[in-house]
């Protein structure tokens, strides 16, 4: 574990051409604190969590301070915005300060999200606030627990800088950590620049340090599109497993390496709603969670526009035409696991069907129907429905469809008690419900960061049950269903 004057750094992405990023200073916050520390980010740094307790810490983390070796650099990206080309994009409010190696010689960017303006701020303040980093923070640590590929949050800090919304908030920073930064809107922003030497280039730096297997490929960008391709299709089945909705999946949200990236008007379902709009000012659904396969789609056929100067429409439509059968297939895995079936058979896809248009027409809480259903050995199935009644209005079709499981569960080979570890495997507890992302945000605003702490713990293994936090796995509340989360961040 090392002290943060210790950590290792080997800046890559700023020896790429200078039109790739502009350096920038951070801009200091006023008075900053820690909010929030997420060990288990601190493990992935090999950094000793105890330095956050340190002011230089804070004091580097939020702009005031700078570290050896940091470079901070924003980004240049440019990409689709609701379907509309935007080239004016970039990191407006963020900076890449630098990349850290561990000692197996990974390497972390180290990103500083709400540190000021920048040549990319368009109209922006270049500054973050609480509620948007603490949102961001949560849902990160969510999707690791999970095991769901994501950028991560190693801290938050709030601070006395005023930051005006649609009213006045508190400053924060969040401090970002991923294996990579890289964007569709990347490679976009080299393609419609006309920089076909830099794609290229690009290309080669994105294989060399993150597709490191392919370099030795016959068709090196081929077989990277191919890579973008499938690691994307594996993140939307988890996302559409798991009932997230991103909300704002422009190419410039995009990872290519599969990341969940940008967290904003995000949401986990509550209630099974297939059409769920999270982004507000949403208006046409474009990002609505059944909408997610298909744009991620769209948005890669983006990224293969832009890769015409690498390769040929053959090899961009192999890829493409893969994407659909790959995501049923990895989705197709994550639902059986979800309903803990091991053996394939034909009438599975009418029990999904079934089940479903019950959730979907009763509108039952997604989460707590599977973990509801994971606690009950195959025998009791067949009376009982009456252990849904919390979340199912109307019994009568939910028996008849249990009953129908019941029958299917006996052409398993496996023993009971084996479905029921693997469903308890796929199976959360605990999701990041928005409400409860709202009250913690709400008493961290008041000084108060237990909530965030607790959520952190339980969120950190959402498969566990955690008898003491059982508060946090239950039914949301009406008003916690319909708030309203904004663009604004
Ligand atoms: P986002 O909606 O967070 O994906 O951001 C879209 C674009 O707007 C990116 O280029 C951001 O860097 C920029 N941006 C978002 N918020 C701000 C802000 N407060 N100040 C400056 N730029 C911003
Ligand atoms: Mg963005």
């Amino acid at each position: 574990m090392r002290k943060l004057s210790e950590l290792i750094f080997n800046n890559t992405y700023s020896e790429l051409p200078s039109h790739f990023g502009t350096r920038v200073i951070p801009q200091p916050l006023d008075n900053p604190y820690l909010v929030s520390v997420n060990p288990l980010i601190c493990d992935l740094l090999e950094l000793d969590p105890a330095e956050a307790g340190t002011a230089d810490f804070v004091d580097v983390f939020t702009g005031n301070d700078d570290l050896p070796g940091f470079e901070p650099l924003a980004m240049k990206y440019t990409g689709h915005q609701f379907g509309q080309y935007n080239p004016d994009l970039g990191d407006g409010r963020g900076l890449l300060m630098g990349e850290t190696l561990t000692s197996a010689g990974k390497k972390w960017d180290i990103h500083l999200k709400g540190s000021g303006q920048t040549p990319y701020s368009r109209m922006g303040d270049g500054r973050a606030v609480l509620r948007s980093s603490i949102r961001e923070y949560l849902a990160s640590a969510a999707m690791k627990g999970l095991g769901i590929q994501t950028t991560h949050a190693l801290a938050v800090f709030a601070s006395d800088t005023p930051v005006y919304r649609e009213k006045t908030e508190k400053g924060a920073t969040l401090v970002r950590v991923a294996e990579s930064h890289l964007r569709f809107g990347h490679f976009e922003y080299l393609f419609y620049t006309q920089r076909h030497d830099d794609l290229k280039l690009l290309a080669d730096y994105l294989i060399k340090h993150h597709f490191p297997d392919l370099r030795v490929h016959t068709s090196p960008y081929a077989a990277m599109f191919q890579r973008i391709v499938d690691l994307t299709a594996v993140l939307i089945a988890d996302w559409q497993a798991v009932g997230f909705a991103h909300g704002v999946m422009n190419t410039d949200n995009m990872s290519v390496l599969g990341l969940t990236f940008d967290y904003g008007p995000y949401g986990f379902l509550d209630d099974y709603v297939p059409g769920f709009i999270c982004n507000h000012s949403d208006y046409t659904g474009r990002y609505a969670f059944n909408q997610q396969p298909s744009i991620a789609m769209w948005n890669l056929s983006a990224l293969g526009y832009a890769l015409t100067p690498l390769l040929d429409k053959e090899a961009i439509d192999t890829a493409l035409h893969s994407y659909q059968s790959r995501l049923q297939q990895e989705y197709s895995i994550r639902m059986r696991n979800k309903l803990g079936l091991m053996a394939r058979h034909e009438s599975d896809s009418g029990l999904f069907s079934q089940m479903f248009d019950l959730l979907a027409s009763q509108s039952v809480d997604y989460t707590l129907f599977f973990r509801t259903l994971t606690g009950i050995p195959a025998e009791a199935l067949s009376e009982s429905a009456p252990a849904f009644s919390e979340l199912v209005s109307d019994l009568s079709p939910l028996q008849t469809w249990l009953n129908t499981y019941a029958k299917r569960l006996t052409l398993e080979t496996q023993e009971d008690s084996a479905r029921q570890r693997l469903m308890q495997m796929h199976n959360p507890k605990f999701i990041l419900r928005n409400y409860l992302a709202q009250q913690a945000i709400e008493r961290a605003e008041n000084g108060d960061h237990q909530m965030v702490e607790d959520l952190l713990h339980v969120l950190a293994n959402p498969y566990d049950e955690h008898p003491q936090f059982s508060h946090l796995a239950v039914k949301p509340p009406q008003w916690g269903k319909t708030l309203e989360i904004s663009c604004s961040s």
